[in-house]
């Protein structure tokens, strides 16, 4: 059965350059719509232990971690009983966001520790986002191991609970991300826009797309379905994909 994966970023009303970005006017629209349309969350863990049939199910994902997610979007899941999944980068835990395009003036964070914690309680799925955000694929062997396995160690240390999920930065990946993720004890990894549903890595290259500002409800919807219209869609987010990782490149430059 196929159980749409969406992953969101920030959930804020600040402006910025990017396309990650969705309101929380729009976020509630898209909530309210699920839970009047019979959708309930489930976890990747209860997804890939085949916990999660039977019944419309949907999967909320988080990446990065944005202090934004904890003040913006919690409380709007919390309202129609909804649980989501956060994927924490362990070295920007409690800090400012060095690498997305935005305005001084309104400088992003990240959660600390206090509130992924509290997410936690509150029924979230907590996962990796690695150590710093690297493209996986872009890293040596040594680097590799560093970002995926310290990361879980230290997200379970502080929660004091497994980690079994990992979402790769970009959505980038290859054989060798997915052996050293599952030699590092994970059992599921996202991607994102970049596989289509139960391709050949089940569960380690499993297919989320991405909900972006400016798109209607309209393209919300598709997101939801396995139909051909959807993986029209899907493109667009290969496309978005490729921007937010030049975003980063032309900010390291900018920065040097
Ligand atoms: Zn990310």
């Amino acid at each position: 059965m196929f159980v749409p994966i969406l992953a969101y970023h920030k959930v804020q009303n600040q402006a910025e350059l990017g396309v990650s970005n969705t309101s929380p006017k729009q976020f509630e629209r898209q909530i309210k719509y699920l839970c009047q349309n019979g959708f309930k969350s489930t976890s990747i863990e209860d997804y890939v232990k085949g916990r999660s049939f039977g019944d419309k199910h949907v999967i909320i994902t988080f990446d990065d971690a944005y202090t934004s997610v904890f003040e913006n979007a919690f409380p709007i899941l919390d309202k129609y009983n909804f649980k989501a999944t956060i994927f924490v980068i362990t070295k920007f835990v409690g800090e400012y966001n060095s690498w997305d395009y935005h305005f001084k003036k309104f400088r992003i964070t990240h959660c600390d520790w206090e509130q992924i914690k509290e997410l936690r309680n509150k029924g979230w799925e907590v996962g990796s986002h690695t150590v710093s955000h690297p493209n996986l694929k872009k890293i040596s062997s040594r680097k590799l191991w560093f970002e995926i396995r310290y990361s879980k160690e230290v997200i379970e240390n502080y929660l004091n609970s497994e980690v079994t999920t990992i979402s790769y930065p970009f959505g980038s990946y290859n054989g060798e991300t997915i052996d050293v993720v599952k030699s590092s004890g994970y059992e599921a990894a996202c991607t994102l826009g970049h596989n289509y549903p139960y391709n050949e890595n089940f569960p380690f290259a499993l297919f989320r797309r991405g909900v972006y500002c400016f798109e209607p409800m309209r393209v919300f919807k598709l997101k939801l379905s396995n139909n051909s219209f959807a993986h029209v869609d899907d493109l667009r987010q290969k496309a978005f994909s490729w921007i937010s990782q030049k975003g980063m490149l032309l900010q390291a430059l900018k920065s040097n």
